[in-house]
């Protein structure tokens, strides 16, 4: 069709003349008078159903309805109200007189907020102080024990009284305890329930509180206290240590790590070193007390400290034994720094690996022969040479490296002159002895001849002989002792070479 076509239809009409053109109207215009108009109609319709418990329910006076809808919804609530009056005689006759009574509230039709014609009943306890849920306090009994007068008396005794106060108590149950929602009811518990109740909650609370301490002490146990934490965070930040690797060890006394050397004033450090941290916890060392309270070099000190310096003095102890113990060539570990309570170290192993202990290595009978005569040897250094008793030699503290036996773990270490320094020998002579002997060395002295061995003592074995041996002992400490009083040890000096009553019999004696 071509345009000419088109103009020609328009404006001239077959059936006469054509309409005027009517006046022109945007759409919105239109939209919006149709929208008035909708809202307009929906109006009318439903003008009567804004409140339907006052006008619906007037169905008997509405005799004109016109809207399907209304005469619907108005027979609806003539039902359900017919079906709730229903409801309300079965719960009459099912309760009857009993105390114990069941409602059938929720299977009602006609909910009673349905039935209230205003918001303004309704309480939002969220924006109030009230809180519904919460028990109300119970009423205190005044210090009479009673309320009331003649026949109305209540006394505290009262059991609807006791019950709720017992209710309201459980709010002081702990936090963990679940009460349910038995606080916002009128709950009476009996005395009766009310105990056990109690009883059960602190039995478990008791219960928690043990599995939390247990939890607790276990993590104490492999990890070490916050103040330990920052002195060995304060050392890889001086580059002192590279890094603090694993743990080697948790004795009863100390933790030992691994970590990589960095440099110390210029100097480097040993590329593996190990961290002895002596335990920050107090009862162990305890125990331990004569090592050091007795000692000449530390008992001046020692009376004076408080138990956590005491614990560095340990330390301390341990590195001066170190000292003396690389001096006279002794293979032990070198010592790198002492920062409190922190013993650094040269590690005996190889790439991580610490070099086992005696106890753990095995070795030909030729090499265990050879570990025999290496650590008679070392203790005959260790005492002649150092000045010093291990005092917990044993195959657990000897370590086998490299073909040799290096000794660690000397902060117990005392002089031969210690009140009990003997008597620390003699322990220390068994536990080689028997340890070599169970191992075969046949060649192993026997504890008496390795003590004189060491010693340089001539203790003679008699026939009843470790008691006698022992009282030997005993009497030589005694006799030094007494040496020591006599001449105020007190003011002798740290060093080794000045140190010590003889251990052989006073010719003044
Ligand atoms: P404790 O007093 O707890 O027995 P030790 O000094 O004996 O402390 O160290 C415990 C363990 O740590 C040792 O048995 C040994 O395995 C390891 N250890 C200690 N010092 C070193 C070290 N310098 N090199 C390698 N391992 C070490
Ligand atoms: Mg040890």
């Amino acid at each position: 069709m071509d345009q000419t076509g088109v103009e020609a239809q328009t404006t001239k009409s077959p059936w006469g003349s054509a309409a005027p053109p009517a006046p022109t109207c945007s759409l919105t215009d239109v939209m919006s008078e149709q929208l008035a108009k909708q809202l307009d109609e929906e109006n009318n319709a439903f003008a009567d159903l804004t409140d339907p418990t006052a006008d619906l329910l007037r169905s008997d006076e509405v005799s004109d309805t016109t809207s399907d809808l209304m005469l619907a919804q108005m027979l609806q609530m003539q039902f359900d109200r017919e079906y709730d009056d229903q409801l309300r005689r079965e719960e009459k006759k099912f309760n009857g007189d009993s105390k114990v009574s069941i409602s059938f509230e929720n299977y009602r039709k006609v909910h009673p907020y349905e039935d209230s014609d205003s918001s303004e009943d309704e309480v939002d306890w969220q924006d109030t102080r009230h809180d519904p849920y919460k028990a109300d306090k119970p009423q205190t009994t005044p210090r009479r024990g009673f309320t009331g007068k003649g026949k109305n008396i209540t006394t505290k005794h009262d059991e609807v009284a006791c019950g709720r106060k017992n209710t309201a108590r459980m709010d002081n149950f702990a936090p963990e305890v679940h009460v349910g929602d038995g606080l916002g009811m009128d709950l009476k518990l009996s005395n009766q329930v009310f105990n056990s109740l109690k009883q059960h909650c602190y039995s478990e609370q008791r219960r928690s509180a043990r599995l939390h301490e247990k939890k607790e002490h276990s993590t104490a146990e492999q990890a070490v206290d916050p103040r330990t934490r920052l002195l060995m965070y304060k050392m890889v930040n001086a580059g002192t240590l590279d890094h603090i690797n694993g743990c080697i060890s948790t004795g009863k006394e100390s933790v030992v790590f691994h970590a990589n050397g960095g440099s110390l004033e210029e100097e480097l450090v040993p590329d593996e070193v190990v961290l002895k941290v002596f335990k920050t916890t107090l009862n162990e060392f305890k125990n331990r007390d004569r090592y050091i309270k007795d000692d000449y070099r530390f008992k001046e000190r020692y009376s004076k400290l408080n138990p956590r310096k005491i614990i560095r003095l340990w330390a301390e102890k341990e590195m001066h034994n170190l000292s003396r113990m690389k001096k006279a060539g002794i293979p032990c570990p070198d010592v790198v720094l002492l920062k409190k309570h922190i013993l650094v170290m040269s590690f005996i192993g190889k790439d991580h690996v610490p070099a086992p202990k005696l106890k753990d290595v095995s070795l030909s009978s030729d090499d265990m022969k050879d570990a025999f005569y290496q650590v008679l040897q070392l203790m005959q250094l260790l005492y002649q040479e150092c000045n010093l008793v291990h005092a917990d030699l044993s195959e657990y503290n000897m370590l086998w490296h490299q073909g040799k036996v290096w000794l660690i773990d000397v902060s117990q270490s005392v002089e031969p002159t210690h009140p009990h320094g003997l008597e620390f020998l003699f322990r220390d002579c068994r536990n080689v002895s028997t340890f070599f002997q169970k191992r075969g060395v046949s060649e192993a002295l026997s504890v008496y001849d390795l003590f004189n061995a060491v010693s340089g003592l001539n203790i003679p074995v008699g026939a009843e002989e470790e008691a006698e041996f022992i009282a030997e002992i005993v009497a030589l400490e005694k006799r030094n002792e007494d040496h020591v009083q006599r001449l105020g040890r007190k003011t002798f000096a740290v060093s080794s070479e000045d140190c010590g009553p003889p251990l052989q019999p006073d010719v003044d004696d």
